[in-house]
């Protein structure tokens, strides 16, 4: 194999999605993955795409969110048409449920504020959710619909994405454990992995929770890893399937199972699943279904989110480092992100115009002044 144009660092769904947009635009890419990394965000998610239902108030990339959800609609059928793989998108909504008249405030808030904008939220009244969700608890006295949010599922996506990647060309090395990036005459030429070095015309950098441990960065990165729990039960009984989240927690049907989530815990690169994140994703899941109190857990796993300061993503070139590339920092948003961010990296790489304002994600943002 000669040199690729682009070393990618990490292969989970950030790292996927760069190398299939670079790989359509005819550019030679090496996936490189450490492999079956305990704590790996991607196969951790939920999958939920829910940018409307979950809403961080006055977030300045609301409308990249919209289009990183609607994106997949063309998506789904391009992977499946291309790969075989079918990424289970669900289309059906996303509800968020108002357990107490100050959630019942802030939901109709965000309805009148998204509407605004010109989205798709509606309110149900307590009779409609009754009506539509009968296992969905007595206490909820609404709930605000965001009817084209929805859900797919992140492991066959990872997969879609890779073998879309190598199908365009991309190559896959697993079981590289990149040390550091290497740099010539300030120039990041490649990457090393013990005594093996890689060398590439640019490295995009997009390893989780773990990019900040790259060796050889021009200056500290600012993403660590934050923990969330999820454990998997049973689907009530004759419930329709749903995606509902409230407060803290969601509940989301796949498969027949009610998937519960989730924690939020800064603990280091620590990925066991512990007691106290159980209770608290119980609790949660009580608290919107409650008929899965008591329901016996059939899976539990915990994953690490890259996590930034301000809870945006860093995509893009380093502003000093010629060769360099960051696509990482996706925290809670890694699944509805990983297609645009990939489309975004692919657009700068080659010289296209970019339809949104990147300014809230540049990687330079921390340290410029
Ligand atoms: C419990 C949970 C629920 C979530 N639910 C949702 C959701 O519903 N919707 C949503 O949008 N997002 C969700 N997320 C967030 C989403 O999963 C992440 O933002 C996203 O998966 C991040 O993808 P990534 O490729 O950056 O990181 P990862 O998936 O962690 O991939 C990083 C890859 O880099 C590799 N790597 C690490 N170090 C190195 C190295 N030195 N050299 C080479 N390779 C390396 C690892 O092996 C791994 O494959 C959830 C996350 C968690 C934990």
């Amino acid at each position: 194999m000669g040199q690729p144009d682009v070393i990618v660092v990490g292969g989970g769904l950030v790292g996927a999605a760069c190398a299939r947009f670079l790989a359509l635009r005819k550019l030679s890419v090496h996936i490189l993955d450490s492999g079956d990394e305990p704590g790996a965000a991607s196969p951790a998610a939920a999958g939920m795409l829910a940018p409307l239902a979950e809403t961080a108030a006055e977030n300045p990339l609301l409308r990249l969110h919209v289009r990183g959800r609607d994106m997949y609609h063309a998506l789904a059928p391009d992977l499946k048409e291309e790969t075989g793989i079918d990424i289970g998108l669900w289309t059906e909504g996303i509800l968020h449920v108002a357990l107490s008249p100050d959630e019942v405030g802030r939901l109709t808030d965000e309805i009148a504020w998204q509407r605004q904008m010109g989205f798709n939220v509606d309110w149900l009244a307590q009779d409609d959710i009754r009506n539509r969700y009968p296992s969905i608890s007595p206490e909820a006295l609404g709930a605000k619909l965001a009817p084209e949010d929805g859900a797919l599922e992140p492991v066959p996506l990872l997969k879609a994405f890779l073998a879309s990647a190598t199908r365009h060309g991309a190559s896959l090395t697993r079981g590289v454990r990149v040390e550091a990036l290497l740099t010539e005459h300030g120039r990041t030429v490649g990457v090393r992995a013990g005594s093996e070095t890689f060398t590439a015309g640019a490295v995009v950098l997009a390893a989780g929770a773990w990019s900040g441990r790259i060796g050889g960065l021009p200056r500290p990165l600012s993403v660590e890893p934050i923990r969330g729990q999820m454990i998997a039960v049973d689907w009530p009984t004759d419930e329709p399937p749903a995606i509902a989240l409230a407060g803290s927690g969601y509940v989301l049907h796949r498969n027949g199972d009610a998937l519960a989530g989730t924690t939020m815990e800064y603990t280091g690169f620590e990925t066991s699943v512990t007691p106290e994140g159980m209770a608290q994703v119980r609790h949660a899941m009580r608290s919107i279904y409650p008929t899965l109190e008591g329901a016996t857990v059939k899976r539990s796993w915990a994953g690490l989110r890259p996590g930034t300061p301000d809870g945006q993503p860093i995509v893009g070139r380093d502003a000093e480092s010629e060769g360099l590339w960051y696509a990482t920092g996706h925290g809670r948003n890694g699944v509805l992100l990983a297609a645009i961010t990939g489309e975004v990296i692919g657009q700068l790489f080659a010289g296209e115009a970019v339809e949104h304002d990147l300014s809230p994600i540049d990687p330079g943002r921390y340290w410029r002044t």
